[in-house]
């Protein structure tokens, strides 16, 4: 079972993507901004991450471009919120396999995070 890392610094979300993703992934950490991000990769080396755009201390796109940059073959999943289109195209362009926008619906949630492994 592939092993994931959920990030974003809103508790209810990473809640939810936990359960969207269970059964099928293992969920192995979760972090709640940036830096904690950064640490817990670096830690439990995921197979996969779902990356939040906007949170505290280091945002989404800074730790996109930490990650990819010491593991090029990370897969991240941005996760954004309408209206961040552009910070989107540039997550995309640092490495980013796919996006989710929310509030997502949970089929396509998980057929982001299974065409990373197909
Ligand atoms: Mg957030």
């Amino acid at each position: 079972m592939p092993r994931g890392m959920i990030v974003d610094d809103a508790d209810i979300m990473r809640l939810r993507l936990k359960e969207m993703l269970a059964g099928q992934y293992e969920i192995v950490a979760e972090a709640r901004d940036g830096e904690e991000a950064v640490s817990l990769y670096e830690k439990h080396k995921p197979d996969f991450v779902t990356l939040d755009i906007t949170m505290p201390k280091m945002n989404g796109l800074q730790v996109l471009e930490n990650l990819i940059k010491k593991y090029p073959e990370a897969k991240i999943v941005i996760v954004s919120a309408v209206g961040q289109k552009q910070l989107v195209f540039q997550a995309l362009a640092a490495g980013a396999k796919d996006f989710i926008v929310k509030p997502f619906e949970p089929e396509r949630v998980r057929v982001a995070i299974d065409r990373l492994f197909n």
